[in-house]
């Protein structure tokens, strides 16, 4: 590759990063090292690989210069090479990268995933989790030819909450009903997820409308009953549901319409005074 000045290389670098977590530039002639986060230079030593408990690489460059990129025991590193000429200089582009282990990858793989569905500052699912699984649960529960039920839950007046004792305090509360949902809302049952800012959605396949609001109702109880411990007092709340069921004999609604339908039950509750299920 030929590159025309340093600035060149520095826009390739920048391109690069995504790709590899380790970058080196060498001016292969005088061994110089341009760029690069190295772990330590030697004056000597060829390329080395030894294959003890952690194992390095070594690339001489020019007269006495040796790149060392060291590799944790558990990992594998693959080095590529690429040649560069810029301006009338020859170089060398030094790509190390981390390779994973397979069960560590799939490791990382699946903590991606968590953190991708999982609300911050709850440990609930979130939104993106929501906008996934509500739309599969759906269409298997319509092909089993089940129902499904959601709850659409806002705190009352928490507005209120975070003006009266700040929003750290809010913040606890939020993580509190999450406690309290987790606990009401077995993995077995359906799981439930925070929709954003004071809203929570319960999901609940193969449940009809009855034993829904029962359920509804018990959730209500307990954030009622509840005493929310935070650094800045303790603070009762309440809570106001909707809840909407597609029942088995019904072709299955679109997500969009289940959630407009359950926000609606959700007003008609918060109208009747809150602390209400509809
Ligand atoms: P209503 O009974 O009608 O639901 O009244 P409300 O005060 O609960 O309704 P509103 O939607 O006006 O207030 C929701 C508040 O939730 C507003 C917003 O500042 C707060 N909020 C949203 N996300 C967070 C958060 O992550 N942490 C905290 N502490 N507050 C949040
Ligand atoms: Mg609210």
């Amino acid at each position: 590759m030929v590159l025309e000045s340093l600035s060149d290389v520095g826009n390739l670098l920048y391109g690069l990063r995504a790709f590899s977590s380790s970058l080196y530039f060498v001016d292969s002639t005088c061994g110089l090292i341009l760029y690069g986060e190295l772990q330590s230079v030697h004056s000597q030593g060829l390329f080395e690989r030894s294959f003890e408990k952690s194992f390095d690489y070594q690339i001489l460059f020019g007269p006495g210069t040796t790149l060392r990129v060291s590799a944790e025991d558990s990992t594998v590193c693959s080095i590529l090479e690429i040649p560069l000429i810029v301006g009338e200089r020859v170089c060398t582009l030094v790509m190390a990268r981390r390779i994973f282990r397979q069960e560590e990858r799939i490791e990382d793989e699946n903590a991606c995933r968590e953190t991708a569905y999982t609300d911050f500052l709850t440990h609930l699912y979130n939104r993106r989790y929501i906008d996934l699984r509500l739309p599969a649960d759906l269409q298997s529960c319509f092909e089993q030819k089940q129902p499904l039920s959601i709850l659409f839950i806002d705190i009352d007046y928490f507005k209120k909450i975070n003006d009266h004792n700040g929003h750290v305090a809010g913040d606890c509360v939020l993580h509190g009903i999450a406690v309290l949902l987790q606990k009401m809302v077995p993995a077995k049952s359906g799981w439930a997820a925070r929709y954003g800012g004071d809203e929570f959605l319960v999901c609940l396949p193969g449940w009809e409308s009855d034993s829904a609001k029962q359920i509804a109702c018990r959730i209500r109880d307990s954030i009622r009953g509840h005493i929310f411990r935070t650094t800045y007092g303790q603070i009762a709340i309440t809570c106001s549901i909707g809840v909407e069921t597609v029942t088995s004999d019904h072709a299955p609604k679109a997500v969009d319409e289940l959630i407009y339908l359950a926000d609606k039950k959700l007003y008609q509750a918060k109208n009747a005074g809150r602390d209400q299920v509809v």
